[in-house]
């Protein structure tokens, strides 16, 4: 059965929370891809960062079987940092659903994942999502009309003895199965079959969609087969990486890797490589089965990849024990594989040592990679502040401590900001506009709930400040946020140092608006004051700008509890460090020092957060 007129393939979008690994759940239940015994809640949520956050960030690709049909589902991350994965998964397949929460309405993440799906020529079914959760039929069908507004098309009859339903939009619920097996049907009824590309149709062609790493069969590649087959142990070609292996296995997700011999045209799978190092092979590289020098202009066999991925916020990384940072090299090295928008480099910094600086797509990019490192690969890193990228005499300046302390002129980036939001809320939202500096807002009203569409400028080191949390807050959860990319605009910002005893203490070093210079130095001074450990001498906390001191605290020799710092009650822990004590006060006295203040890794981590 594996001619590709019997083969469906989609991605489940929405925004964040909306029920998409729900309703994957209930997929692979109907399909009977996994066993009752082994199902659990958001079944394709299997890494650790998201078992606990409750959040996709990594697409999972699984292939279920129904009546005829093969059905290639890729349950896909809502946050806008991980829209990269999800652009990639959106080239593996022909539709979307796009799931719309019924009690939330459209958000922000609904309509950008719409345009690309829509940009990427998917078909696109309609389905508003969590319908056990309301009662209200008015506001059920007006909700049902946003969508169907949305995506753009007539009202029609599904069923004629049932209520008009819009523009075929399915009202679902992932939690009690209403209506899902009705939507599956649908999957198989509306969206076309695998696409075929024209000339060459029997040349074997994948396109690369993700990597990742395996002890014993090497780097493996999720595919997307466009164009004949790919059969185990033969040999294959990547072609820009310009690299030759043999398929060690070849087969499908079911989610778990299940080897079958052969793939497809249409097909969605995997193919183990064998090769090792992950410096040479990317995502959205095509393989082939015929070495070039049996093709002439093999190149033009490749398959249109992906935009190279730009991180917009910097972090350095150090390990918190220096043996590892070999360690932490091959980690970044692995988690590279499969997120190839991450970028690193080496770094050094006098205190914290030899590290890595490292580009994110945005802020919860960054923290869910630390964690990553510390869950995956058991490796605790001390970060430094998050930073974007400034532009000084028309140099990029990616981390805060190489900008000149006299700065005449500095380019910050800028983003368009698009916030969705019960109209209720729109007062207090625009009460943030000084706070995170935004300008040139628009209001417009959208869809028939009373919805409105603010959008602003906004530079993007607001962003990655607390503007998240502030919007959830003033908003009571309900406005959501989209943004892309603008220009660089001239700002007036300074750079501040933190002194300890008068010497700076690395890391903390941050570009600040002149506006809040003030406010942030103080509350840095202060923060400092209550999360350092007390010292055997009295030390001055300083924050500087401009060779002014802006804001000044002192720590004192009062108590000498050099445990206080650690949190929960880790008695143990604190014993040895009382122990030590003792020791390290004659240390501290021979070696003269106070000069330069070494942070603690929890109290550094303390600051940052
Ligand atoms: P995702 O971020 O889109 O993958 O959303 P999840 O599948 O992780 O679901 C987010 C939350 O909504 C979870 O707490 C789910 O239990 C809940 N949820 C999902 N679908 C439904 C539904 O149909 N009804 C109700 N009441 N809750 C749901
Ligand atoms: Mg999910």
């Amino acid at each position: 059965m594996n001619n590709s007129g019997n083969i469906r393939n989609f991605v489940i979008i929405s925004h964040i929370d909306h029920g998409k690994s729900t309703l994957a759940d209930r997929f692979l239940e109907i399909t009977k891809t996994v066993d009752a015994r082994q199902m659990k809640a958001q079944f394709l949520d299997s890494l650790e960062s998201e078992r606990e956050r409750g959040i996709t960030i990594k697409m999972a690709p699984v292939r279920m079987v129904y009546g005829d049909y093969i059905l290639n589902m890729i349950d896909t991350p809502g946050h806008s940092d991980f829209s990269y994965e999800v652009s990639r998964a959106l080239v593996a397949v022909e539709g979307a659903i796009l799931l719309v929460d019924i009690t939330q309405g459209i958000q922000a993440q609904t309509l950008a994942k719409f345009y690309s799906a829509k940009k990427a020529g998917l078909k696109i079914i309609g389905a508003v999502n969590k319908v056990d959760l309301i009662s209200d039929e008015g506001q059920l069908n007006r909700r049902v009309k946003d969508l169907a507004d949305l995506i753009g098309c007539e009202p029609k009859e599904i069923h004629p003895t049932h209520k008009q339903v819009m523009c075929g939009i399915h009202k679902i619920s992932g939690k009690t199965g209403q209506g899902i097996e009705e939507l599956l049907k649908a999957i198989i009824k509306e969206i076309p079959n695998p696409k075929k590309l024209s000339g060459n149709e029997n040349l074997a062609r994948a396109l690369i969609f993700d990597l990742f790493y395996d002890d014993h069969k090497g780097i493996i590649a999720s595919v997307r087969v466009f164009g004949g087959e790919f059969n185990v142990n033969e040999e294959a070609y990547l072609i820009a990486a310009d690299e030759k292996f043999k398929m060690k296995e070849v087969g499908y997700f079911l989610p778990q890797l299940k080897p079958i011999g052969k793939l497809s045209a249409g097909e969605i799978g995997y193919i183990a490589t064998g090769l090792k190092n992950p410096d040479r092979i990317k995502i959205g590289d095509t393989i082939i089965t015929n070495h070039k020098s049996q093709i002439t202009n093999h190149k033009s066999l490749a398959l249109s990849g992906y935009d190279e991925p730009k991180p917009v916020v910097f972090v350095s990384f150090y390990p918190e024990n220096s043996n590892q940072y070999d360690d932490l090299k091959k980690a970044f090295g692995r988690l590279k594989l499969n997120d190839s928008s991450l970028k690193f480099e080496a770094d050094f910094n006098e205190v914290l040592g030899r590290g890595f600086k490292v580009g994110f797509l945005g802020k919860l990019h960054f923290e869910i990679t630390a964690e990553r490192l510390e869950k995956e690969f058991d490796i605790k890193t001390i970060n430094s502040f998050p930073s974007v990228a400034y532009k000084v005499n028309n140099l990029i300046i990616d981390n805060p401590a190489d900008l000149p302390d006299d700065i005449k002129e500095i380019l910050e980036p800028m983003i368009n900001l698009e916030i969705i939001s019960p109209g209720g809320h729109l007062g207090d939202i625009l009460q943030l506009k000084e706070i995170f500096r935004m300008e040139n807002i628009t209001t417009n009203n959208l869809g028939a709930e009373g919805i409105i569409l603010i959008t602003a400028k906004m530079p993007l080191a607001e962003l990655i400040s607390n503007f998240d949390d502030r919007l959830k807050s003033v908003s009571e959860g309900f406005a959501s946020f989209n943004y892309e990319l603008a220009n660089y605009q001239k700002a007036e910002l300074e750079k501040m140092e933190i002194l300890i005893a008068n010497a700076p203490v690395a890391g903390l070093v941050r570009i600040v608006p002149k506006k809040r210079l003030e406010y942030e130095a103080r509350k840095m001074v202060e923060k400092l004051k209550d999360v350092l450990p007390r010292q055997q001498f009295t030390q001055a906390i300083q924050a500087v700008a401009g060779g002014r001191i802006i804001a000044r605290e002192t720590i004192s020799a009062m108590k000498k509890d050099v445990a206080g710092y650690l949190y929960g009650g880790d008695r143990s822990r604190k014993m040895k460090l009382w122990k030590k004590q003792k020791k390290g006060k004659k240390k501290l006295l021979s070696r003269s020092l106070g000069t330069q203040v070494r942070i603690p890794a929890e109290v550094f981590k303390k600051i940052i957060q």
